[in-house]
């Protein structure tokens, strides 16, 4: 197998630079070393948010109309490169190339490109008085943007946050999460020959706590924090803003329900099961691995289900008919192992999977999971409360609509939910019964940028998308206009 060898550095007031340790990147698929990153420490992250301040006056005093032209001319190389993106984030998170090129690389320009549009065509709010005064609203960029990404999607959230800040006029300092720089530091090189001028983007890399992310986050210059990442993480960036009292946005953990009634067809809700169960192998917030199936369609949907999970190919991420990769680390893998083995003692049966798939070398040294199905559990298991992040699902009956909303609704997650039924009354009772920042009903994953994306209850703070990213993003001033 050829592999590549990427020599990741920090993207800083312009530069690529190597400075502070370095520390290897694995592909997740077998393990080898694919490449190396530097570990920003307190004089690199003190330069990147420098470097933004400095570009953050003229950065935010230009036009929208001609931040979208630079931000649209990054956007059409993201496109230009597609197959070569597809491919690094392949070595970067281990998920099978199909995946990929089904839209990924298409939907991560398209988040440039819909807040380059967005800030053009968006205006402001103005109330004329009855004595003749006029109230208006301005808004107007906050300063520099911490964005902090988790490494199971990481080119989509770089620039899920980068597209708003950047054409709302912010600048920005990313810090990819370090099991996977490769993509951002690309990014920052497409970014960098688009000519998006010195400062407004820098890209440092390295660890969370007592490192690059920590020091990030408490940096006095730094105004707002967009963080994707792991609830107990949130809490503790929580903390680390609240001296200098910086805006925050949060995208943490979850764990959906995908709730199944009988009046569906069945081979589609099975279809859609595989989508949300299995979808980046698991590895994904909006994931839907708590799976409540109508009893009267109960041993129909678990068979079909099961039969269509053992059927998916898992293996080299870049065989185009797999469907299942590698988990991100052997950390990880471990992690998720562990819940499987604790739902057997708490008397749970797995059904499918349960353990790696045998594979040739160089993939049997990779970290995959075969999927798993585990079955027989009780809505308080830890199997069915805690966020596993892998491709392992638990399937169990209900039988009225109450109930199954009170399963989905008993965890400490509201990020997302599945609603699958043809009837159009309960899907609109469910839509305003469950406690989840998004509700697909008989889909999974179709989101139109316009709409507020973020999660309830420990899932997150605040909401982003359409004009609640120009909220985020933006500060907001009323100007009393007197006609004297
Ligand atoms: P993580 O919280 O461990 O790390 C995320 C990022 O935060 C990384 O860049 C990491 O270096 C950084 N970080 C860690 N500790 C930090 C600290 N003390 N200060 C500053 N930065 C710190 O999460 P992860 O393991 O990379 O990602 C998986 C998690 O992300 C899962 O919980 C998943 O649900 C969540 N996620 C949520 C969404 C969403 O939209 N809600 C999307 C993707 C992933």
């Amino acid at each position: 197998m050829d592999y590549p060898f990427f020599h990741v550095s920090h993207y800083i007031n312009g530069q690529f630079i190597d400075r502070g340790p370095r520390f290897d990147i694995y592909y997740p698929a077998t393990n080898y070393v694919i490449g190396s990153a530097p570990e920003a420490g307190a004089e690199e992250v003190d330069a990147a948010v420098q470097a933004a301040v400095r570009a953050f006056g003229e950065w935010s005093r230009r036009p929208s109309a001609e931040r979208r032209v630079l931000l649209k001319r990054f956007a059409q190389l993201i496109r230009d490169h597609e197959a070569e993106l597809a491919a690094i984030e392949t070595w970067d998170v281990g998920r099978p190339i199909a995946e990929n090129k089904a839209g990924y690389i298409a939907r991560i320009a398209a988040n440039i490109e819909f807040f380059a549009d967005f800030a053009v065509t968006h205006g402001s709010e103005a109330y004329p008085m009855d004595n003749g005064y006029i109230n208006y609203v301005l808004r107007q960029p906050v300063g520099v943007a911490a964005l902090i990404t988790p490494w199971n999607i990481p080119m989509l959230q770089a620039t899920w946050k980068m597209g708003p800040a950047l054409a709302f006029g912010n600048t920005v300092v990313l810090k990819p999460a370090e099991l996977t720089p490769i993509g951002t530091w690309r990014l920052a090189q497409l970014a960098h020959a688009a000519g998006i001028p010195p400062g407004v983007i820098n890209v440092i890399h390295g660890f969370g706590p007592d490192s690059a992310g920590a020091l990030l986050t408490k940096h006095p210059d730094v105004k707002l924090i967009s963080f994707t990442g792991e609830t107990t993480t949130g809490t503790i960036i929580m903390a680390a803003a609240a001296p200098t009292l910086k805006r925050v946005s949060f995208e943490l953990g979850g764990k959906g329900a995908n709730i199944i009634f009988a009046d569906v067809d069945l081979e589609r809700a099975v279809s859609i099961s595989l989508r949300s169960s299995f979808f980046n192998q698991g590895e994904f917030c909006l994931a839907g691995p708590r799976i409540l199936v109508q009893r009267p369609v109960y041993e129909a949907f678990l068979s079909h289900f099961r039969q269509a999970a053992a059927q998916l190919k898992i293996g080299n991420p870049f065989d185009p008919d797999v469907r299942v990769g590698a988990l991100i680390s052997r950390e990880h893998f471990t992690r998720v192992s562990n819940y499987i083995d604790l739902a057997g003692t708490d008397g749970a049966s797995v059904i499918l999977g349960g353990a790696p798939p045998v594979l040739p070398e160089p993939f049997a040294q990779g970290n995959f999971l075969q999927p798993t199905i585990i079955i027989d559990v009780k809505p308080d298991d830890r199997v069915c409360q805690e966020e596993i992040f892998g491709p392992v699902v638990t399937v169990a009956p209900f039988d009225e609509e109450e109930e199954a909303v009170a399963i989905a609704n008993g965890v400490s997650y509201g990020l997302s939910a599945v609603v699958q039924t043809r009837d159009v009354g309960r899907a609109v009772r469910l839509g305003s019964a469950l406690e989840a920042g998004t509700i697909w009903v008989n889909d999974f994953f179709v989101r139109d940028l316009r709409v507020p994306f973020g999660g309830m209850k420990q899932s997150g703070i605040g909401r982003e998308g359409g004009h609640y990213s120009l909220e985020f993003y933006t500060e907001v001033k009323t100007i009393c206009l007197s006609n004297q």
